[in-house]
Formats: structure tokens, C-alpha cells, sequence
């Protein structure tokens, strides 16, 4: 083992407002060996998810903060390179919470700690359309926006991870889907190659006009990702009984002082005929996570469900990549790419 050290990535200071380098500390350090049962894991790929931000801070939330000194949280795709569990032999690729490091040690009995198939779809897509973001578009959509065929979806950042699989299960399902995201490219993207039925740039002038003209019949489901000037452009075309899964409200994270955030359910709860609306977190649905992805996996192969990955190279360049989500600069699901599977 000598050779191989565990490269690691640590909260030294807690960021105000958009992360900054300093914020973090790039760590090298002994790989330990797995104990009785457990395995030793390499990462392949390290996902960038925007609740991380929230876990850097000491805000209260629904998980605990992160303490300085500790290894960023992040969902990873690993291959096991040593083993002393029969049922994960060397070569297995698996995924789990095991955070911005280069190796980690599992076990088996942790309940995050999933087998990948790779005949199901790429194994990146463990991090990604297969994985937490797939899974929260689909049991958020479909469990908490209730969608009926021939209603209205409206989703924000809707070429993102989470937003581009909202969009085209609600068109699975017989939905119009209209995508909000930043910036033309995006926007035809959505529309045309995701297959949405329009996407409103809410960077543009009249974008709350160009909104409401794209949703003639008002709205029935609103998958709330952003909050802010998105939300108050939302709200007022809400049909009676719409439903809105609070997923996250991005524009915010980055908040310097609590003044400054506005919940979605504070604006939601202020409107006439409040809509049925409620934050989820996807991990209510872990015990079907397996269905789920095989869910998922088979539309990727049938064509039903497209994909669209940032991949950055290097784990060191985590702290940098990560603003990306807070810029927009990520197109569909950011991951690091650390090391390729043996
Ligand atoms: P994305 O891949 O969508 O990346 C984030 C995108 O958000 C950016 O590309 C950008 O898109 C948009 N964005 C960032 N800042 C702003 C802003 N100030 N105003 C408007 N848009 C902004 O990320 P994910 O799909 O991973 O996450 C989407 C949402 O889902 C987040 O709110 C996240 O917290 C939430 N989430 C919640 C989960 C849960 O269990 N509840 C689980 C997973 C995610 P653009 O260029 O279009 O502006």
C-alpha cells in the first residue's frame, strides 16, 4: 500500500457567500487497510451536488453541518480494490457517500453503500441520471408533484441534473413540460433536444410575460429548485390544487445573512389558493433506490431520458469546479473524474 495515499479534500473555514479556494484544504494522507468485512474503495467519479454548500455552513438544516477538519460529504462511484467481504470481491464498482477523497474504507452493512450495475448505463451516471439527482427528479415528480397526463409541469433549472429529468418524465408521463434555465444554449437544449415543449431564459427581459405566455392553462406542478425571482414568477399562474415539490432553492445558498432568504414555502404560503407543497429530501425513498435506477437506466435505453455531464478532471480542482453550480457554468450533471476504473 505504500504507494497509494489517500488524497483528500477538508473544510478548513467556513465560506460567506460563494466558496472561495481558501476554504478548503487539499490533504494527503496514509491509506489505511480494510478491518474484518471491509473493503477498501478507489473513487472514480466524485459528484458536485449544490447541498454540499449547506453543509459547509453552520446554519441549521435537515443534516448535520460539516465540522472544519472534515472531509467534504459527496456521493462517489468507487471500485473495491481490496476486500475482506465476499459479497464486494476486488474489481466490484459501487456507490456511497464516502466524500471528496481519493480512497475510503466501507462496510458493508452501510446503507448508503449501493452495487452499480454496469450493464444498466455508464457507471458515472451513479452520481448522476442513475443515481441522487435521477432519483430526485423521479420520486419528487412523482411522488410529491403527482403529475396527470395532459396538466402543466414547470421546472427551474431545468437543464441541470435534477431539472432535465423532471422535464422528460413529465413528458413520459403525458405532461406539457415547460423548462426555466439561464442563458439561449441552454434553453435549446431543453427544448430541443430534451424534448420539453418550451424553456423560458429568465435572464431575459419579460421573462415573467414570456413564462406566463408559455403556460396558457396556468400551472398544476411547479418542481421548485431555484426560489427567489423564479418562484415570484411562478406563483401567480399556480392553478387551484397545483402541487409543488420543494426540492431546493439554489439562489440562496449563497446568502450572507439570513434576511436575505425568502423560504419557498413563506411565498407559497402567502398566495390566495396556496398550492399542496411540501420539502422533500430524496432520501425518504432510499429503500426503493433500486427500482428506481433500473427505472431510470431503462428509459436511457429506450431513448426516453437524455443525459448531459460536466466532467472535470483531477480531484484538486473540486473546490474550483464546485462554484460552478453557483454560476451556471456546469451543463447537466457536474462530476469529477478521479481515476478510471482498473
Ligand atoms: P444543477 O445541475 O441544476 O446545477 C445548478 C444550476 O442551478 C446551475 O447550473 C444554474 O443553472 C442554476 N442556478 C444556480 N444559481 C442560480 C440562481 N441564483 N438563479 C437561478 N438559477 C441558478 O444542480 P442539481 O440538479 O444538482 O440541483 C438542483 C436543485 O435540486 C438544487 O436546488 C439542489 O439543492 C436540489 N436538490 C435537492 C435534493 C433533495 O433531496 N431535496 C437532492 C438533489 C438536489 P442556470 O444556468 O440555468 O441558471
Amino acid at each position: 500500500m505504500s504507494e497509494r495515499t489517500n488524497t483528500r479534500i477538508v473544510l478548513k473555514s467556513r465560506p460567506v457567500g460563494m466558496p472561495v479556494d481558501d476554504n478548503f484544504e487539499v490533504q494527503s494522507a496514509p491509506i489505511t487497510s480494510p478491518g474484518d468485512n471491509e473493503m477498501l474503495l478507489r473513487t472514480l467519479w466524485l459528484s458536485l451536488d449544490p447541498y454540499m454548500r449547506g453543509r459547509m455552513s453552520d446554519r441549521e438544516s435537515y443534516a448535520k453541518p460539516l465540522e472544519l477538519g472534515d472531509v467534504i460529504t459527496a456521493g462517489v462511484v468507487s471500485q473495491v480494490v481490496e476486500s475482506n467481504n465476499a459479497d464486494f470481491p476486488v474489481g466490484t464498482i459501487v456507490s456511497g457517500m464516502y466524500g471528496w477523497q481519493s480512497y475510503a474504507i466501507a462496510r458493508p452493512d452501510d446503507y448508503r453503500l449501493f452495487k452499480v450495475d454496469p450493464d444498466l448505463a455508464p457507471i458515472s451516471t451513479a452520481v448522476g441520471i442513475t443515481g441522487m439527482p435521477g432519483q430526485t427528479a423521479y420520486f419528487g415528480l412523482l411522488r410529491v408533484g403527482k403529475p396527470k397526463a395532459g396538466e402543466t409541469v414547470v421546472v427551474s433549472a431545468a437543464s441541470g441534473a435534477v431539472g432535465s429529468v423532471v422535464g422528460q418524465i413529465a413528458k413520459i408521463e403525458g405532461c406539457r413540460a415547460i423548462g426555466i434555465a439561464g442563458g439561449k444554449t441552454k434553453c435549446d437544449y431543453v427544448a430541443n433536444e430534451l424534448g420539453f415543449d418550451a424553456c423560458i431564459d429568465y435572464k431575459e427581459a419579460e421573462f415573467p410575460q414570456k413564462l406566463a405566455e408559455a403556460c396558457p392553462d396556468g400551472v398544476d406542478v411547479y418542481f421548485e429548485n431555484v426560489g427567489g425571482a423564479i418562484l415570484d414568477a411562478v406563483a401567480p399562474l399556480l392553478n387551484k390544487g397545483a402541487r409543488v415539490p420543494v426540492c431546493g432553492f439554489i439562489s440562496a445558498y449563497n446568502a450572507t445573512s439570513e434576511d436575505q432568504i425568502r423560504m419557498p414555502e413563506a411565498v407559497l404560503g402567502a398566495l390566495e389558493h396556496p398550492p399542496e407543497s411540501r420539502f422533500f429530501v430524496v432520501t425518504e425513498w432510499i429503500d426503493e433506490f433500486e427500482d428506481s435506477a433500473r427505472a431510470l437506466g431503462n428509459w436511457i435505453k429506450e431513448g426516453k431520458l437524455k443525459y448531459r455531464e460536466t466532467i472535470v478532471e483531477g480531484i484538486e480542482n473540486a473546490p474550483s469546479a464546485f462554484r460552478m453550480l453557483f454560476t451556471g457554468e456546469n451543463f447537466g450533471k457536474l462530476m469529477i473524474k478521479v481515476a478510471d476504473a482498473d
